[in-house]
């Protein structure tokens, strides 16, 4: 039912309704009248001829008088006296008049106009003095008027006091229509066409009298009438209205059909077009349209009235909305393969008691590079249907990236990793394009957030896929907590530069131990987050969403930059102190990295011999040749290099042997575990080896007992670092702390 509702058909036809109810859609049918009537027109009936400029101030009340003389000496079939009619003095004009009156024939008819549109009651009209037109006829004329007073219909005779008074049109007319009913002026007559002759030619005797001889002659003032405007035609005189209700009632069924079966007719047309296939639909949308502008000219050139407006209404309405559609379709769907894109899925409610699936296509936009465009649709489209195939969904979205999705019954978790799995093994068979055949390897994220929004569970297993995809994992789940953090990550760039500016962020120093001297020979400065309201936040936890972020760098170049006034602070009571600090694997090869190093250390006028680069996770290193052009160059200036963290990357070896370095950091998941494992202590004692032997300075971190400690000595490690030795801590406190002599706190010196 629902369905129903949404479509454009019940809509439109809904809205006509409501429109032809209020009225709304006249404007349309006005229009369309006045063009049609601009266009179409009809010669006038011969049968009427009217004598114009009827008017006492320019032909004075004797010269009227004189005009009805001629007039009925021309013996006209009938007459109507449509002027102001004075003769109410005792002038000498007004006794001529009164007597021309008397002279006329019985059935001459004074023609009385409403002074009000769509009136019709006694105090409309003002009657004749009936001791001036005797016992002769009185008829009168008054229209109903649209919106913008455009005359429409007329009733065929109007009751005042009880008596029934025909109208002016139905008397030319014959007396068609009967007394009863309402009759639609036709504005195809012309107005200008129908034959005049002005009374001044009649009275100075230049008009052959043979003019209107036969004739029902229209006497005519200038002055009468509400001035209700013609279809088509600019200002005409009253008695047009009354000529263009005669010309329709000579037609044979002068009457009405309102706007409805018209709409009713268009309602089927579009209906018949919404089952039927392209080019008849769309020839059923001409012939609607066609129908709609056509009929009721044919119609009413029968005399059969039937206004357009709520159909054009409807049509509007519906053409409105099959092209919003038409549009929205074409967002929503992924120019290559004509499937659905992830955008109509989002847009769409998603059903109850489902998981969102979404496949990503490993090395898609390789396949798509090797295949002819024209083929590109296809991979899209086999790929879909075997996905189809396999989940039994029968709307797969794509989207141009090499991304599918659809939903799947929420099963068990274990349930649907299996079915996943399954899934996936469908495409260990390669797929065959036209002459190409290609391995598929497809990577699965899963949304089962039920009741979150449609767009944010599509974008949620679009990342998981993503993420599997990266990690060359099978499937990747998506783990709601991830939502509330996404704000907080989203918003990462503008809260660290927050941080940095009201000091939540700042720098812990930890100190290192030279073991040869049992001096503190340095620190490293390890960053801090003290967030308002989260609390402190460890650097692992907010080091990579500001790599995400790209608000790294800002971060690295604070860090020297404390950093460095930090060294040259201690550097100043004396002894040589090398401060660390920490520069993430995603920096390392940025072009403006060494630049800006070497203008930090200039401006804080410190030797950058004292500050000491450990470059963290080096397997993620990016561009390594820039990577290591950078780190050469940094050590150029000066810098010291360490290799942060050695022993836990992928590669430490290779990198051992291809980054310039100064310095190795044992990571301290080896370091922790040296007294308790032979093989530990093996595999440190042999690093250490290695790094002296390749001119390396070696650091130990993770220190947190004197057993560590001395087995390190013994070991001929030349630095450590580690909480037993002292925790990080702010700047004035480890400043303190040096100045109070750290040696002295351990008893091994
Ligand atoms: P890292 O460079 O390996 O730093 C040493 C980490 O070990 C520090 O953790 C330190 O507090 C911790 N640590 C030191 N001694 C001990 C000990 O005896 N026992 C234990 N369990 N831990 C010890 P922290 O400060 O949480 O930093 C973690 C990591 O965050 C750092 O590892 C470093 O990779 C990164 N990081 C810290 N500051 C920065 C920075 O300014 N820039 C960049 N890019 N990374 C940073
Ligand atoms: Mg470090
Ligand atoms: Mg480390």
């Amino acid at each position: 039912m629902r369905k129903h509702l949404r479509s454009p058909l019940i809509i439109a036809l809904l809205a006509a309704l409501a429109g032809w109810a209020l009225q709304a859609a006249d404007p349309l049918g006005h229009t369309y009248w006045n063009v049609v009537y601009k266009l179409w027109h009809d010669p006038a009936p011969s049968s009427i001829v009217v004598v114009t400029g009827v008017d006492a101030n320019e032909l004075g009340v004797a010269g009227e008088a004189r005009l009805l003389d001629i007039v009925r000496q021309a013996k006209p079939s009938r007459m109507f006296l449509d002027f102001k009619l004075q003769g109410d003095s005792a002038s000498a004009g007004d006794d001529a008049l009164r007597a021309a009156i008397a002279r006329l024939s019985r059935d001459t008819a004074f023609v009385v106009r409403s002074n009000k549109n769509d009136r019709f009651d006694a105090a409309s009209f003002n009657m004749p003095d009936p001791g001036l037109i005797g016992h002769r006829p009185v008829v009168l004329s008054a229209w109903s008027v649209n919106f913008l007073f455009f005359a429409e219909s007329s009733p065929n005779a109007i009751v005042l006091g009880g008596v029934r008074y025909p109208v002016l049109a139905t008397v030319l007319a014959g007396g068609r229509g009967g007394l009863g009913g309402t009759f639609y002026p036709d504005f195809a007559v012309d107005p200008q066409a129908i034959p005049t002759i002005p009374a001044r030619r009649l009275l100075d005797g230049h008009a052959p009298l043979g003019l209107l001889t036969g004739k029902q002659v229209i006497v005519a003032g200038s002055a009468q009438g509400t001035g209700a405007a013609y279809f088509g035609h600019q200002v005409p005189s009253p008695y047009a209205l009354d000529v263009a209700g005669a010309a329709s009632l000579e037609r044979p069924f002068p009457i009405s059909l309102t706007a409805l079966p018209l709409l009713g007719l268009a309602g089927l047309l579009l209906w018949w077009a919404g089952r039927s296939q392209r080019p008849l639909r769309n020839r059923i949308y001409f012939a609607t349209v066609a129908a709609v502008l056509v009929l009721p000219i044919g119609l009413r050139m029968l005399g059969i009235v039937c206004y357009p407006d709520s159909a054009l209404f409807a049509l509007i309405v519906f053409s409105g909305m099959r092209l919003w559609q038409e549009r929205t379709r074409k967002i929503q769907q992924t120019s290559a393969s004509g499937l659905p894109n992830m955008l109509a899925l989002s847009n769409n409610a998603l059903p109850v008691g489902c998981d969102v699936v979404v496949a990503a296509v490993a090395r898609y936009e390789e396949i798509m590079a090797t295949l002819p465009i024209e083929l590109h649709g296809e991979c899209a489209i086999q790929i879909a249907r075997r996905i189809g195939a396999g989940s039994g969904a029968t709307d797969i979205y794509h989207s141009d990236g090499g991304h599918f999705a659809w939903t799947e019954e929420a099963r068990p978790l274990d349930m649907q990793l299996s079915h996943l799995e399954g899934l996936r093994a469908l495409f260990a068979a390669p797929l065959q394009i036209g002459p190409n055949t290609f391995d598929i390897n497809i990577h699965f994220g899963l949304d089962r957030n039920e009741g979150v929004e449609s767009a944010t569970r599509v974008n949620s297993a679009l990342a998981s896929a993503n993420e599997a995809l990266t990690n060359g994992r099978a499937i990747e789940l998506f783990e709601a907590h991830r939502l509330a953090e996404a704000p907080w990550e989203l918003s990462l760039h503008a809260r660290i530069d927050e941080g940095l500016r009201n000091g939540d962020i700042w720098l812990a120093y930890q100190a290192q131990w030279d073991l040869a001297t049992n001096r503190i020979c340095g620190a490293e400065a390890l960053i801090r987050w003290n967030h308002p309201t989260r609390g402190p936040i460890a650097p692992n936890a907010f080091i990579l969403q500001a790599e995400r972020a790209g608000r790294i760098d800002a971060l690295t170049y604070w860090v020297l930059d404390q950093a460095a006034a930090a060294a040259r602070t201690i550097n100043a009571k004396g002894p040589r102190f090398q401060m660390s600090v920490n520069l993430s694997g995603q920096m390392v090869d940025k072009p403006d990295l060494v630049r800006t190093f070497g203008e930090i250390v200039a401006r804080r006028a410190v030797d950058p011999g004292l500050i000491t680069v450990e470059v963290t996770e080096t397997s993620s290193l990016g561009n390594r040749t820039a990577a290591v052009h950078n780190l050469t160059q940094l050590r150029q200036l000066g810098f010291r290099l360490s290799i942060d963290d050695f022993g836990t990357g992928e590669a430490s070896l290779a990198y051992l042997a291809d980054l310039p370095s100064d310095e190795l950091k044992l990571d301290r998941r080896f370091v922790a575990r040296i007294v308790d494992s032979d093989r530990e202590r093996a595999i440190v004692a042999s690093t250490i080896g290695l790094a002296h032997a390749l001119g390396q300075t070696v650091v130990a971190e993770g220190i947190e007992d004197a057993a560590t400690l001395a087995l390190l000595r013994s070991m001929g490690c030349d630095h450590a670092q580690g909480f037993f030795l002292g925790r990080p801590k702010p700047f004035a406190v480890f400043e303190r702390e040096y100045d109070g002599g750290g040696l002295r706190q351990f008893g091994y010196v």
